[in-house]
């Protein structure tokens, strides 16, 4: 079980690369602490999206140890894994059901009341209740009608109702425009606000108030320190 008080994240001399791959991470090696919000940029195929595979064990290093709360994630039971670790992916994946299913997750342990808190806090309720159909919308029919932001706020939204003690944010590749981006900020925001976090950012700027930044280049950390620092 991992507890939200002691959620430390750690990455100790890491080595890994695909099958057939080249190398992806040399000794990466970095330490978040329990509550903190880290920042991690680099240039595209670096190794962000990479980093939280692992994290989640979608794939094991060569070499080198992942703990959190100090425990090697391999000596996890995988379910409590990935209980304890609320992914918002690059690309999100939607079902063909309605906004509301896609939000709930099929979690019966969540009320709709929940799913709506979740949805306020992660700044979609606004653009859901001016749909017709509103949280009764199919996204299949919609689906390719949803913006990439708007499918980023799916996945915080079912982040901040997932309520784990881990929270990671890879940020979509996609432009969006600054009133989206802002919206997006605020649901990070609602999201990993006292939690352990992981922000995966393209830009400084998204991620200006992570506790650190870390610069992610050729398979290391190359650069750590404050926004202000960078
Ligand atoms: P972006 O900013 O574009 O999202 P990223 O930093 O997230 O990039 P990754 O997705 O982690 O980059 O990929 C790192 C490298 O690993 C890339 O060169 C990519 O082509 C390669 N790669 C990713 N997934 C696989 C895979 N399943 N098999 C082989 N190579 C892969
Ligand atoms: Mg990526």
């Amino acid at each position: 079980q991992v507890d939200a008080k002691t959620a430390s994240i750690e990455f100790k001399d890491v080595n890994f690369k695909y099958v057939n791959g080249k190398p992806i991470f040399n000794n990466l090696t970095l330490s978040i602490p329990a509550g903190k919000k880290i920042g991690i940029v680099g240039g595209s195929g670096s190794g962000k999206s990479t980093l939280v595979r692992l994290l989640f064990r979608f794939f094991e290093p060569q070499s080198g140890q992942i703990l959190i709360a100090g425990q090697n994630i391999k000596d996890i039971q995988m379910a409590s894994l990935r209980k304890a670790i609320a992914i918002v992916p690059q690309d999100c994946v939607l079902f063909h059901d309605t906004i509301f299913h896609n939000l709930h997750y099929g979690d019966l342990s969540k009320s709709a009341e929940d799913v709506y808190k979740a949805s306020r806090m992660a700044e979609l309720h606004e653009s859901v209740t001016t749909w017709p159909k509103g949280y009764e919308t199919q996204v299949g029919e919609r689906g390719l009608k949803l913006s990439g932001g708007e499918k980023q706020r799916v996945a915080i939204a079912r982040a901040i109702l997932k309520d784990a003690p881990l929270v990671v944010f890879d940020e979509a590749t996609s432009s969006l425009d600054s009133l989206t981006e802002h919206a997006i900020l605020q649901a990070l925001k609602a999201a990993t606000v006292g939690r352990t976090s992981i922000c995966i950012a393209h830009r400084l700027s998204t991620v200006a108030d992570a506790d650190q930044i870390l610069v992610l280049e050729n398979g290391s950390i190359s650069e750590t320190g404050t926004h202000r620092e960078l």
